[in-house]
């Protein structure tokens, strides 16, 4: 993987100058804490935004790690689902907390422009995984899209790339919790056939997600965007879960009680 980008690391500067306006700005009416140690009075605390840069500071292939990935779909992660990336993402997602958008924008403009040189040239397309319609009613935003548009308005995506939002949820198709509660096979089973994509024929794609698990969504997503004709030549995620213990393969066999599970 190539050095972090000049480019980059001013988009992280700007993000934490954002992100310091931003709190000034809110304290006023509610104070504000880190998202991470809840330290009063910034938004995210000057050691927990060193200790985020960090973890995004060298992307990695993480294809490996996601058994129901499906062969042919390189994934750059900007960092591990654990530590300061996994409060913010969770904060930023389910606590509300959509001042961390500069920063962890930062952080996914670092993997893209990583996995960029290994991608064919000419132009492509950055496509965001859709939040599901069931989360998107509780969040009343689209995580990944609003990272991948806070790239776009700093000009830190890739040259030659745009976003598209070419991906939605067929409706119906993941009604009730949350897949994360669901074993692989379950996982697989309900992702089949759940997106649908209105993409250019022979448009070059890449599938950009917040997390990555199992890869069960990155790959219907691609079989989505493939039978719409598009060309897809890999998947960029701000954060890859770290693999179990007991390594999972795409079967189904059981694993014994306590192991395989993901650290979600
Ligand atoms: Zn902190």
């Amino acid at each position: 993987m190539p050095v972090v980008p000049h480019r980059v690391r001013a988009l992280d500067r700007a993000a934490a100058r954002a992100l310091d306006r931003l709190a000034e700005a809110a304290e006023v009416l509610v104070p504000v804490e880190c998202a991470v140690c809840r330290a009063p009075g910034s938004s995210l605390c000057r050691g927990c935004r060193m200790l985020l840069r960090r973890s995004c500071a060298r992307p990695f292939e993480a294809s490996s790690t996601a058994p129901l990935l499906g062969p042919c779909l390189p994934v750059t992660a900007a960092g591990r689902y654990a530590h300061e990336l996994a409060s913010c993402l969770l904060a930023f997602k389910d606590g509300g907390r959509t001042d961390l958008a500069p920063v962890l924008a930062a952080g996914l403009a670092t993997a893209l422009r990583a996995a960029a040189p290994s991608w064919p040239p000419g132009p492509v397309l950055l496509v965001p995984v859709p939040t599901a319609p069931s989360a998107l009613r509780r969040r009343w935003f689209d995580p990944v899209l609003v990272l991948l548009e806070d790239c776009a308005r700093r000009g830190v995506l890739p040259t030659g790339t745009a976003v598209a939002g070419h991906l939605r949820h067929r409706g119906g198709v993941l009604p009730g919790p949350a897949q994360k509660r669901f074993g692989r096979a379950g996982r697989r089973t309900r992702q089949a056939g759940s997106l649908r994509a209105v993409v250019p024929a022979g448009a070059r794609c890449v599938v950009v997600d917040d997390v990555l698990t199992t890869g069960a969504t990155l790959a219907e997503a691609a079989r989505a965007l493939r039978a719409g004709g598009a060309d897809v030549v890999g998947a960029v995620v701000l954060a890859a879960v770290r693999p179990p213990a007991v390594p999972l393969t795409a079967d189904s066999r059981p694993a014994p009680p306590g192991a395989g599970e993901y650290r979600l």
